[in-house]
């Protein structure tokens, strides 16, 4: 069955109707995907998206804010926009950029429901905008081992500050899911480790909870074992000898990721988490009723104000 897809008047200029890519497996509502940067800062060993850009660091997109300007009109606001889905929102030059604050200073007033996706726990600087329009953070977690989320994520903040601006969002009114995501065989699929990470974000709020094994697109895996090298030949094994090649990625075999996923599932639901997977063929095992965390997103704003102001810009002219 055709995918529903968002209607659009005329061309999207910088948001653009998500796309996974053709995946058969991808479970997502239909929705609008809004990336402010190009690259991302992050450099998570495990990034899909360097397989299309290489490894950059953030960069704003060029002409950003008169191009999400000139898409506003066009855009269908009965879909949501995530923020972002091929790069981070959040990542260190939005301290001073504030491009994505810019973003959500436009989108939010006009009553746009919003998605954010991150790792950047700058994102509670903003809690300001996000309590109140129609927004929900989903934060990445995968460990909260903070050495092996360091070599993982280098450029990320590590876990507890992670957990420490879903505190704070959540204080605030704003609702915040969390993102298992993805888990890695041999590193952090042994229950303890999910459940440290389950129990943290549990606590600081989150009532949501997707998870994912690692999918390996040619260069993350090499760039996986080049930094766990006592992993490569169980790695290959797995996913190049075992594993099977689909959409793009080198999945795990089937009974290997159903029993992490069930690992997972058992441990979300005893701490009174609503579960859901990211294109792992196995939605029959989710209770949340969407699996991206869209159904966190209050309706707060009902009708569009266009008169209200954005954020003035900051930081130095687009590249
Ligand atoms: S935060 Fe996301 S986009 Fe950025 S490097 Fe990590 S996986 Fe890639």
């Amino acid at each position: 069955m055709e995918r529903p897809r968002p209607r659009v008047r005329g061309r999207l200029s910088v948001v653009s109707v998500f796309d996974p890519w053709g995946s058969p497996l991808c479970t997502c509502p239909p929705k609008y995907s809004l990336n402010p940067y190009t690259g991302c800062s992050h450099f998570c060993l495990y990034c899909y998206a360097t397989a299309y850009i290489g490894v950059r660091p953030s960069t704003p997109k060029r002409g950003f804010r008169e191009r999400l300007l000139r898409d506003l009109p066009r855009l269908d606001p009965r879909f949501h926009i995530d923020v972002s889905t091929s790069s981070d929102p959040y990542p260190p030059e939005e301290e001073r950029l504030r491009l994505t604050r810019w973003a959500l200073s436009v989108l939010l007033p006009r009553g746009f429901r919003v998605l954010v996706i991150t790792k950047g726990s700058l994102v509670a600087r903003d809690v300001d905008l996000l309590s109140r329009g129609n927004a929900a953070v989903t934060i990445t977690v995968t460990t909260m081992d903070r050495g092996l989320a360091a070599r993982l994520e280098p450029g990320a903040p590590p876990p507890r500050e992670r957990i420490r601006a879903m505190e704070r969002l959540n204080a605030e009114g704003v609702p915040v899911g969390l993102r298992l995501d993805p888990i890695f065989p041999f590193l952090t699929d042994d229950p303890d480790s999910m459940r440290e990470v389950l129990e943290a974000a549990r606590s600081a709020g989150a009532r949501f909870v997707v998870v994912s094994t690692f999918k390996a697109r040619p260069d993350g895996l090499r760039r996986m074992v080049e930094a766990f090298p006592e992993l490569e030949e169980r790695y290959r094994r797995l996913y190049r000898v075992e594993g099977r090649w689909q959409s793009g990625y080198w999945y795990l075999p089937l009974p290997l990721r159903r029993r992490i996923i069930e690992d997972a599932r058992r441990l979300a639901l005893s701490l009174g988490y609503e579960f859901a997977t990211c294109r792992e063929g196995l939605a029959h095992l989710h209770t949340a009723p969407t699996c991206d965390g869209s159904h966190l997103i209050p309706r707060r704003v009902q009708s569009p104000r266009l008169s209200l102001k954005a954020e003035p810009p900051h930081g130095k002219p687009e590249t």
